[in-house]
């Protein structure tokens, strides 16, 4: 029987880090979709069907391309249909100074307009498609969770008119206070212009209807088990030859997929939702923006009221994969809700899950060839910012397997990712950097 080499432990890929999940109460039950069976062909195969594995299948379909779609679960089971809705730039988990030492300003430049148009082209489908996805928040407003982070708001702001011309908005205490951010929690704000808000399934569900209209076939439970010559993608019950290979599978990664052997590390992200809070509970905490708030804090917290007055609270942190650590990192999320909104101690916050995000050694996105391979490409490691980032690296493999090129694509990303020390075992590095990063928030530094 199949085993995927896969870093974390079973419990990380079952149902049970998603049970009170809250998006799937959003939306009608999904549409059944068949699972393969038997041997066909198609000229594109792709594998996973996040939001990069479905924009990339779309894409390829619109450009006339007949194209099978695989997921090893429902398409959108992964992250993408489980994430805290927030699009903005981030896929990067280092500074522009240092992307710009490591890679050059051209290079950088062609990432930050990559970052861009990731954002646009998250409002362009939604246009395109009639999706309705719950959209608020005009950009994002980043927090500082102590006094000494507030220089660094300035810095990011600073950096942020660099990159794209764009002014920011400072906000002080008095300032949150009046737009309705008012938490105990933080210090200062910068508010950035680009982004904003979604809820991710129901974009999900947008873009798998769109791309089975324009003809991609959709496989569910249809995991890829192996990847024979170039290339016949076999799954439990059938297989499908295809001439072209795109790998879309980030967090949820097997280290047997071609090209992917240790060079993805998975790491958890977690979400808490509240009850739909009263008008007078809103009132007493005196938070009613609907801006999405990020924090300035190494294991960042993500949060926001959304337009049916729910508060998301989003966090990081976790190392182990299992019902005694999910209960363990709910209870830390729900001591964190307390402390930030006091006054809604007594709401009730029903919902909390888990899922997997990606990270790679350069700590940078890819999307490029798979090494050691004709006609097949890769992308993943958007480093917890992949609502706009997934679906623009799906559609920049999809342009590179037809031979063109329509959007900012830096090298960097075109490159192999090296693959983590440790091999197999490379989460292991996570407590002593989790624990690190924790010290590091505790003195704001
Ligand atoms: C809790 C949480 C909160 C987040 N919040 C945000 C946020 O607010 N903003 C933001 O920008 N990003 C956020 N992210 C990150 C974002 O969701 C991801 O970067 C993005 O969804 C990745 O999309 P994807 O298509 O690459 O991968 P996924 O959506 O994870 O899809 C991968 C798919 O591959 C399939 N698969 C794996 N192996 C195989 C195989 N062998 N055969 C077939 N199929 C396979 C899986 O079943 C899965 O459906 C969050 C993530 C999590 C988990």
């Amino acid at each position: 029987m199949y085993a995927p080499q896969r870093p974390y432990e079973e419990f990380a890929y079952s149902d049970a880090p998603v049970r009170d999940g809250f998006w799937a109460s959003t939306v009608p039950a999904p549409d059944v979709l068949p699972v393969l069976e038997g041997d066909i062909r198609a000229e594109f195969a792709v594998v996973g069907g996040g939001f990069a594995g479905v924009a990339a299948a779309l894409r390829l379909a619109e450009a006339g391309a007949d194209v099978v779609l695989l997921d090893a679960r429902d398409p959108g089971w992964g992250a993408s249909g489980r994430n805290g809705g927030l699009v903005s730039i981030g896929s990067a988990k280092i500074d522009d100074l240092t992307i710009e030492k490591r890679h050059g300003r051209d290079d950088a430049a062609a990432f930050y307009a990559a970052e861009r148009r990731a954002i646009e082209a998250v409002a362009e489908r939604r246009a395109r498609y009639g999706i309705d996805a719950d959209v608020h928040s005009e950009g994002y407003t980043l927090a500082a969770h102590h006094p000494r982070a507030v220089s660094g708001l300035h810095a990011y702001g600073e950096r942020y008119a660099q990159r794209y011309g764009l002014d920011y908005r400072f906000l002080d205490a008095a300032d949150m206070r009046a737009d309705g951010l008012n938490s105990p929690d933080f210090c200062a704000a910068v508010q950035l212009p680009l982004g904003c808000a979604l809820n991710p399934l129901k974009m999900h569900r947008g873009l798998l209807r769109a791309a089975c209209e324009a003809g991609v076939r959709v496989f569910a439970n249809s995991g890829v088990e192996r990847i024979a010559g170039a290339y016949t993608l076999h799954t439990r019950l059938g297989s499908c030859q295809a001439s072209t290979l795109l790998i879309a599978t980030n967090g949820y990664v097997s280290d047997d997929l071609p090209g992917h052997r240790h060079r993805v590390l998975p790491v958890q992200s977690n979400i808490l939702v509240s009850r739909p809070l009263t008008d007078s509970e809103i009132e007493a905490q005196g938070w009613h923006s609907d801006q999405m708030v990020v924090d300035t804090r190494r294991l960042l917290h993500y949060f926001r009221l959304m337009p049916d007055r729910r508060l998301l609270l989003g966090l990081r942190g976790t190392v182990r994969a299992s019902a005694e650590s999910l209960a363990t990192t709910r209870a830390r999320a729900r001591a964190d809700f307390e402390r930030m909104f006091p006054a809604w101690r007594g709401v009730e916050t029903p919902y909390f899950w888990s899922g997997l995000i990606a990270m790679s050694r350069e700590l940078l996105p890819f999307a490029g060839p798979v090494p050691g391979h004709v006609r097949a490409w890769m992308t993943g490691a958007y480093h917890g910012s992949g609502v706009a980032m997934a679906p623009y690296c799906g559609e920049l493999i999809a342009d590179s397997a037809l031979g063109r090129r329509r959007e900012p694509h830096p090298q960097f990303m075109q490159r192999t990712p090296a693959q983590f020390e440790l091999g197999r075992y490379r989460r292991a590095v996570l407590p002593a950097v989790f624990a690190a990063y924790s010290a590091l928030d505790r003195f704001g530094v």
